[in-house]
């Protein structure tokens, strides 16, 4: 693997600097899981789509780029380190927006994709229920089948939808045959979230901000044309897209390689003996998880497929972001309390740290990607108890 970037690629990484260091906002946007945060995000997005930097990735016909994944991680990088909002649009953009080139119709593909670059559209992930999360086959939501209307008629629950409070469509699984088995007999719908029969409910989370919703479905008609894949074909579609999370698209390394830096300068600037260590070992660990992402996108360039080892990835990201926020809140001490005028960093070490806890959870708790690494990389017999990875 060779590490130096050709001419065109750092001229590629010199213009998207150049854009952030003249477009990033000088405050720090307020939490998108506020309603004002929310707003200023999706006003974000709408600019970096002026400048053609919303989905470098994709086709230039939508709004891309055609960038590849060399010029998609110096972008990302690039993005970070410029301390650039987070990406209020990230679920359709990384989680919808790959199964809607892979599984939609050129209709669908039409109508869904230039409006979640700009965050005109922005897209609510509907998976998690009460009762099924890490086990997401043991969904009771179900669709009902609607040959007079032409389409399908949802009911049950979802929950822990990130930020459906304010968005706008959302995407999610239904159990759309009773009779089938686990993995069969669920299909992927796509649905606006005040359509009739939908009820939005904020979930309070522990900072007060309502970043989480349940929503409920009480006979809510969905179109045939907003089925996404075949009918039953469900599990399938929505695997493409849980790889994707897992995998590189959501955690670039550049995320880890900021959150270093500002680390570092904090300890710069609160010399404590005591958390050499830690600085040091977080510093490790984000340049080994940025070599580590370019030694696989070197092999998906080569034509491998990311599989089990993304299992990996998502237990190193997810355990890295906890340690250099723990470590950042015991260099701060009492003044990580802090919020607004006069705390460090306008207490956006507070905030970052509530949000690295989730790392382990969410795009699939740890303790199922090691039941994944255990089986399925370690070839290490299935637990005492039975359950599945
Ligand atoms: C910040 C955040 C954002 C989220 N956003 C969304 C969203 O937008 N849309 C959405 O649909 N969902 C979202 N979720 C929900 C998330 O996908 C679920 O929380 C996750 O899948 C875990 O499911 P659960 O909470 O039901 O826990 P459970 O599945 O009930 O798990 C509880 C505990 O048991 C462990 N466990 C379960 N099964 C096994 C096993 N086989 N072996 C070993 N241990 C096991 C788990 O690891 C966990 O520690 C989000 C969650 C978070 C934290």
């Amino acid at each position: 693997m060779n590490l130096d970037l050709t001419p065109q690629q750092q001229q590629f990484a010199a213009e998207v600097r150049q854009w952030l260091e003249e477009n990033v906002p000088a405050t720090p946007l307020p939490s998108m899981d506020t309603e004002a945060g929310f707003a200023a995000h999706r006003e974000w997005e709408a600019t970096l789509a002026d400048g053609r930097w919303s989905v470098v990735s994709w086709p230039e016909q939508y709004g891309g780029r055609d960038a590849d994944l060399v010029e998609w991680v110096l972008f990302e990088e690039e993005y970070y380190r410029a301390g650039a909002p987070t990406r209020v649009a990230q679920n359709g953009i990384s989680l919808l927006a790959p199964i809607l080139f892979q599984h939609g119709t050129p209709q669908q593909q039409e109508r869904y994709l230039r409006s979640m670059t700009d965050g005109s559209l922005i897209w609510a992930q509907a998976w998690s229920e009460p009762g099924a999360g890490s086990d997401l086959a043991a969904i009771r939501s179900t669709a009902r089948r609607d040959d007079a209307r032409g389409g399908w008629v949802l009911n049950g629950q979802k929950i822990w939808s990130s930020r459906a409070v304010w968005a706008d469509r959302g995407f999610g699984l239904f159990r759309s045959d009773p009779e089938a088995q686990r993995h069969r007999g669920l299909t992927y719908y796509l649905f606006p979230l005040d359509a009739e029969g939908i009820t939005v409910r904020p979930i309070a989370q522990l900072d007060g901000t309502t970043g989480f919703a349940e929503i409920f479905f009480d006979d809510v008609f969905v179109p045939d044309e907003d089925v996404l894949g075949a009918p039953g074909d469900g599990w399938r579609v929505a695997m493409s897209t849980a790889g994707n999370e897992r995998g590189l698209s959501l955690r670039a390394p550049g995320r880890f390689l900021a959150a270093a830096q500002r680390l570092l300068d904090l300890h710069d600037a609160r010399p404590d003996v005591r958390e050499v260590d830690a600085v040091v070992d977080a510093w490790i660990g984000a340049e080994a998880y940025r070599l580590f992402t370019w030694q696989t996108v070197s092999a998906v360039q080569q034509g491998h497929e990311v599989g089990a080892e993304g299992s990996i990835n998502k237990v190193f990201w997810s355990e890295l972001d906890l340690q250099i926020h723990e470590s950042a809140l015991r260099l701060l001490g009492a003044d990580a309390e802090l919020r607004g005028a006069g705390a460090v960093d306008d207490g956006r070490w507070a905030e970052d740290y509530l949000f690295s806890l989730a790392g382990p959870i969410y795009a699939g708790t740890n303790e199922v990607q090691r039941n994944i690494i255990a089986e399925r990389i370690l070839g290490l017999p299935r637990g005492a108890d039975g359950r599945r990875a």
